[in-house]
């Protein structure tokens, strides 16, 4: 047989010719070796712990030390190393002790044809237990690995038997759930660990499973012990696990990446959004601003004319007038929500009389009420004394104008009636203002949608009643930075009731 190298062999023996003799015999039987021959304890250890032997050969008997010694020594401190006696006399019982002790061969003098294969055999032995202990070694490492790798993934994974049961889970997957022990998972409901909406997917997967039809991807939303709600994505794969069929189920945590892209979305639609509102506002504006131009211009050149007679020379002269006080409303209330959109519309508070503020208006609108044979009256629920609020008084003037101004225009029979009352809640005490109205009312369905720039109501003779829907959004805007509320209640055809509260 070929070796990579020559066999290191230390022969311990204390006679030269013995030596000579195994070294014959070892060339006979064509072994390549190196040899290191001692005949005492001190450099038969300096040998075996300073070279590196492949074999030990020992005499039994020597003068100063003895076989027994030297193959204890060598077994304690080498256990790996063979060690064949070689000896002259050796009897029975001592070749049995020795091979007890863990000699590995024993060849008697007067055989020594056997010293070759012995030799041959002892080492081949030796060089297949020591790849067979490095590849346990080996072995031993990778699964460590592989363990490590598993139980330190950031990755949850968790091992469930076929019939469901969780047998491994590792770290990663405890921190998603906030357990601290695999017997805390397996103790606590599929019920208490997910969302309701979770739970129901969970039994219907269950159920899925039941039927032959697993679900390998998809995602959870489980709850933790302190209420937060985590978004998990789950892929679940057939593995064997000691050699049974088994499920490796990998948890992400994805509820960062969730709210991110969530986040996104929203900016994106309101980036939609506040485009699409942008354009609208200002198709809104021109139009609103052509509508009444367009009345100005047309009369305008119609009293070029000669021949007109001097009641339609009024007459136009109207038209142009109210067109162009109509074109100035419009153009102040643009302005105001351009100021109110970019933050810019300021807050300025004073002692402000309410009592006062509801005269005013109510001398301002009498004519143009009685015009239209409307009824008009005020409901003022304080005396002129305690009246008094400390609030944006200009803001407070604007918003009634604009309501009793619309219950103006939204009426054709009956009366209008504006004011307010104190009203006191828990924590706050606030006037309550209403501009109540008989008129054409506003379908259920839009009286929320109102109060938002340029829309208006259902109301069949647009036209008639002219508008630019901004009012009441800046009406809205001005309560709401006085701290207050505003809402109507309205039924059609009988009339509308708007309400807002500025705090005291
Ligand atoms: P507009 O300039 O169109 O009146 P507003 O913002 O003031 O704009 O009002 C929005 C819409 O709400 C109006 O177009 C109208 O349809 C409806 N509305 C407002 N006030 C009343 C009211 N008192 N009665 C009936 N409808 C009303």
């Amino acid at each position: 047989m070929k070796l990579d190298r020559p066999i290191v062999i230390l022969h311990l023996e204390d006679s030269p010719a013995d030596s000579q003799l195994v070294q014959a015999m070892l060339k006979k039987a064509k072994v390549e070796f190196e040899y290191f021959f001692v005949d005492n304890e001190e450099t038969y250890i300096s040998y075996l712990d300073n070279q590196k032997i492949d074999i030990i050969l020992s005499d039994y008997h020597l003068p100063d030390y003895n076989g027994t010694e030297a193959l204890l020594y060598a077994k304690n401190k080498f256990p790996h190393i063979p060690f064949v006696f070689v000896s002259g006399t050796m009897g029975e019982d001592v070749a049995i002790e020795s091979l007890l002790n863990g000699a590995t061969d024993y060849v008697l003098k007067n055989r020594m044809e056997r010293l070759g294969s012995a030799v041959l055999r002892a080492y081949n032995e030796a060089q297949a237990e020591k790849a067979r202990m490095n590849a346990e070694k080996a072995l031993l490492q990778s699964e460590e690995n592989f363990k490590r790798s598993i139980s330190e993934s950031p990755l949850g994974i968790r091992i469930v038997s076929i019939d469901g049961h969780t047998i491994y889970v590792n770290k990663a997957f405890l921190d998603i759930y906030e357990f601290r022990s695999l017997a805390e998972f397996n103790n606590t409901p599929a019920k208490n660990r997910y969302t309701p909406e979770c739970y129901i997917q969970h039994q219907e997967r269950k159920a899925k499973r039941k039927n032959g039809q697993d679900v390998f991807e998809y995602e959870l939303s489980i709850v933790r012990s302190n209420g937060d709600i985590r978004h998990v994505k789950v892929s679940r794969k057939e593995i064997l696990w000691n050699r049974v069929k088994h499920f490796q189920v990998i948890n992400m945590d994805i509820t960062d990446q969730k709210k991110l892209t969530f986040d996104l979305i929203a900016a994106k639609e309101r980036a939609e959004e506040s485009d699409r509102l942008k354009s609208a506002f200002l198709a809104n504006i021109s139009h609103e601003i052509r509508t009444p131009m367009n009345g100005i211009l047309g009369f305008a050149e119609l009293l070029k004319e000669n021949d007109l007679s001097s009641e339609l020379q009024q007459e136009y002269i109207g038209i142009i007038e109210t067109s162009g006080a109509r074109l100035l409303n419009i153009i102040n209330e643009i302005v105001d929500i351009s100021k109110i959109e970019s933050g810019q519309m300021k807050v300025s508070k004073s002692q402000t009389n309410v009592n006062e503020q509801i005269d005013y208006l109510f001398q301002f609108f009498k004519t143009e009420a009685t015009e239209r044979k409307l009824e008009i009256s005020v409901k003022k629920s304080l005396p002129n004394k305690e009246a008094i609020l400390l609030t944006d008084r200009e803001k407070l003037l604007s918003i009634l104008t604009n309501l009793v101004k619309n219950a103006i225009k939204y009426t054709d029979l009956g009366f209008i009636e504006f004011g307010y009352i104190p009203v006191q809640t828990l924590n706050e005490k606030s006037l309550q203002f209403f501009v109540k109205d008989t008129g054409i009312g506003i379908p259920a369905h839009r009286q929320e949608a109102i109060f938002e720039r340029f829309i208006q109501a259902d109301i069949v003779d647009k036209m008639a009643r002219q508008g630019a829907g901004l009012g009441l959004a800046i009406s809205k805007a001005y309560v709401e930075m006085l701290g207050g509320k505003i809402w109507v209640e309205s039924k059609e055809g009988k009339g509308s009731t708007f309400y807002f509260t500025i705090p005291n």
